[in-house]
């Protein structure tokens, strides 16, 4: 029996998790599961799963959430604070944990889990983005294993296997991007936050599926890949797929390219972490090549999509900037899906932010923590001058 700590229980991931999970139960059973702040959907969870412990993070929902899991009847003790989150991630009970919290704030957890020496399953690529080389080094010291879930890392894992990827058998990383609900499109105002989340393919959570729109979500994942895989920026290309069916690639030393296809449902990719080296049944529908029609492939336009070129700038500036990237980039988007920020200005207040920002390399936790803060506050006041001088506009 594998024992699984799922922070994000309540998310997109965490659904999808659980729905692997509750195929195998002769392999997988709960340790804890995680959430901010929906008590109801975690109690069900529970009741359903019966884990040991259930963790919100905000501790104001503490006895909200002990009320909801009588209520479902459930045997799962309660925990809050962000500290549960770092204890439910490094119980001796627990073997494997998925990551599954939506940005920066998954970064200790996920670092605690890294240290423990767990089998850690990365979604939260904010954690990897903000940490760089910390998260990468903790998984050695801790001599645990790290596995990817985004699906393009899946696929590029899966590409890999048996490649001796020191010896330069590899040439490139090709990351695929779906190119959002808005790859066609010239004029980015007036979009809405109901827009802007309508993914073409994947049903995902609100922030990641602004940054598919963006092409943030693609520029996060070159950073991810870089770390995980250990390529310079350089060798890991882009290319917009609209179909979602190839979900990235690798081009070996002598031309040929290998491909990872499949139906696009993060089923797959988790069921692939969470069984790794074996395969198991993830519940996702098979791929009829015969109603596929075709598979086409184009260049992002890094004019229209300026978050893709402002990651990979960031990449190569070194970690101190992609965490103050991802810290702006958390602030702006929130603020436009609380409709306080255009669309179109998402991407300015991250290059505006990063311009001001000026960080040694991030040594500790605790300095790449203080990065994040100061970058966020003066993405915040960067928001609020925008906001400002919208509401004097049209007066
Ligand atoms: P969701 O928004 O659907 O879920 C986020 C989860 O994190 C929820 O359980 C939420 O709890 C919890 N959470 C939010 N804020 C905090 C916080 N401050 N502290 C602790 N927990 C918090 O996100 P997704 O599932 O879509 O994405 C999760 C991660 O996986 C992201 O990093 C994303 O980039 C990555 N990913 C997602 C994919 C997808 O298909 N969805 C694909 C590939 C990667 P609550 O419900 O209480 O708010």
């Amino acid at each position: 029996m594998n024992a699984i700590t799922l922070l994000g229980a309540t998310g997109s991931i965490g659904a999808s998790t659980l729905d692997v999970i509750a195929r195998h139960p002769e392999r997988f059973t709960l340790h804890a599961v995680t959430a901010s702040r929906s008590v109801e959907p975690l109690a069900g969870i529970c009741a359903r799963f019966r884990p040991r412990y259930a963790v919100v993070s905000d501790p104001q929902r503490l006895p909200a959430l002990r009320q909801a899991l009588a209520a479902a009847g459930a045997p799962t003790v309660a925990l809050g604070g962000p500290e549960a989150l770092a204890e439910v991630a490094c119980a001796p009970e627990c073997d494997t944990v998925v990551a599954a919290i939506v940005g920066a704030a998954g970064l200790v957890p996920t670092l605690a889990a890294a240290r423990a020496g767990k089998r850690l399953l990365l979604a939260n690529k904010e954690a990897v983005v903000c940490a760089g080389r910390l998260l990468i080094d903790a998984v050695r010291a801790g001599g645990g294993q790290l596995l990817p879930v985004d699906s393009e890392h899946s696929a590029i894992h899966q590409c890999l296997a048996g490649a001796q990827i020191a010896g330069r058998d590899v040439r490139r990383l090709i990351l695929t991007a779906s190119g959002g609900p808005f790859r066609g499109r010239t004029d980015f105002s007036g979009i809405t936050p109901e827009q802007a989340v309508a993914h073409p393919n994947w049903t995902m959570g609100r922030k990641i599926s602004v940054d598919s729109a963006t092409l943030m979500n693609k520029g996060l994942e070159v950073i991810e890949a870089s770390w995980l895989f250990g390529f310079a920026p350089e060798r890991i290309d882009v290319v917009v797929h609209p179909q979602s069916v190839i979900h990235s690639m690798v081009e070996f030393a002598d031309g040929s390219v290998v491909a990872q296809l499949g139906t696009p449902d993060m089923r797959t990719p988790i069921a692939y972490a969470l069984a790794y080296p074996e395969r198991i049944d993830s519940g996702a529908a098979s791929l009829d090549f015969t109603r596929l029609g075709s598979l086409t492939f184009e260049a992002p336009d890094p004019r229209r999509f300026r978050c893709l070129a402002l990651a990979y700038e960031a990449l190569r500036a070194g970690t101190a900037r992609t965490a103050a990237l991802n810290a702006a980039n958390e602030v702006a988007v929130e603020a436009f899906l609380e409709e306080r920020l255009a669309f179109a200005e998402i991407a300015a207040v991250i290059e505006e932010t990063l311009a001001a920002v000026a960080a040694p390399e991030p040594q500790t936790v605790e300095a790449v923590l203080a990065i994040d803060a100061d970058a966020r506050r003066l993405a915040r006041r960067l928001v609020a001058g925008r906001c400002q001088a919208s509401s004097e506009a049209q007066r």
